[in-house]
């Protein structure tokens, strides 16, 4: 029998990852030293998430002038439509381009304080992600990239408005989208069956978060709408003050995850690094991936 496509050395894997700003100097060194680390693998791009206030915006530009500035690496800049008229998030874009930054991840983005539901457009700004992505395409070409919800975003009636809204993304001109994270590989398969059922081509990225911390994790996702099956959480049940056996887990469960998606055929995985390279490299090196010396961070 032919083994499984994850038990060969798999070829043609693209990788991606997300990285937030950092706050502190501390947090700064850490973020950097995992570029460094996660840099030699050539992912096809690394995109930088973006807050909602003043002081996280700039850490975010910071960061992403400095990946376009300093390492051979394309970063994609995350914004969002919270807090802005469109000329100011216009203005932000126009510094991306100018820099030589062409990829966007556009997002609606959520109220300060992450209050699910009560999203209420800026007086003058973008009203929704496909306005921003519209708004975005009129100032100039960028490569944009948008989000998916294989279990629905929170604030939807049905994954089928949502997939709604990702068309409307799409033709507004994104042409890959990043699926927010899961634990459970046929909430995304389903998911997929569904957009493509709708005619929808573009790539759809699964969104990987290795579970650095079980008790965060479950929160974020609480916030995010992902289900955290029971399985997960018994996984890392009396762990809490074990954080090498974490480590073990967390590894183990997301390679487990990241195999069975190489098995269905998928071939590129974003990974929500949360800026901690360990964990992300260690799957890498699974699914294949060997450091290359031309994507060295300079
Ligand atoms: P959207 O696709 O805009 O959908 C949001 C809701 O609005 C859905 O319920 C949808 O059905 C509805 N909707 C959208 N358009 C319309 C329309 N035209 N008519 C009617 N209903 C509509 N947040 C940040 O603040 N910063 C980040 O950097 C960030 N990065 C993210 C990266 C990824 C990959 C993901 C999945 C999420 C990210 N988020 C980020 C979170 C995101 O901003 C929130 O989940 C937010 O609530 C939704 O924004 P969206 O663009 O993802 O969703």
């Amino acid at each position: 029998p032919q083994p499984r496509a994850s038990r060969r050395i798999c070829s043609g894997i693209n990788v991606s990852f997300e990285f937030f700003p950092p706050q502190t100097e501390e947090m700064e060194r850490t973020l950097w030293n995992s570029i460094e680390r996660l840099a030699p693998l050539a992912p096809e791009f690394v995109s930088v998430t973006y807050g909602a206030g003043g002081a996280t915006r700039e850490r975010t530009h910071a960061t992403v002038a400095r990946l376009a500035g300093e390492t051979a690496i394309k970063p994609a800049a995350h914004l969002t439509c919270v807090g802005a008229t469109c000329a100011e998030v216009d203005e932000i874009a126009r510094a991306y381009w100018e820099i030589g930054v062409r990829h966007i991840v556009a997002l609606r983005g959520d109220p300060p304080g992450g209050v699910v539901g009560r999203f209420h457009p800026h007086p003058g700004g973008y009203a929704n992600s496909t306005a921003l992505v519209t708004g975005l395409k009129r100032l100039a070409d960028f490569e944009i990239t948008v989000s998916a919800y294989p279990e629905g975003h929170p604030e939807s009636a049905s994954v089928d408005q949502d997939i709604d809204v990702l068309k409307a993304k799409i033709d507004a001109g994104a042409t890959r989208a990043i699926t927010q994270f899961f634990f459970e590989n046929e909430v995304y398969f389903r998911f997929l069956d569904k957009v493509r059922d709708r005619g929808i081509e573009i790539p759809i990225i699964p969104g990987i978060v290795p579970v650095q911390n079980f008790r965060q994790t479950a929160r974020f996702a609480e916030r995010a709408g992902a289900t955290v099956p029971g399985w997960l959480a018994e996984r890392f049940e009396g762990l809490d003050d074990d954080p090498t056996t974490r480590r073990l887990i967390a590894a183990t469960v997301a390679a487990e995850q990241v195999f069975d998606l190489v098995d269905a055929g998928i071939d590129h995985f974003h990974f929500y690094t949360m800026n901690r390279a360990d964990l992300v490299y260690a799957i890498c090196h699974l699914l294949g991936l060997r450091p290359t010396a031309e994507t060295k961070v300079v």
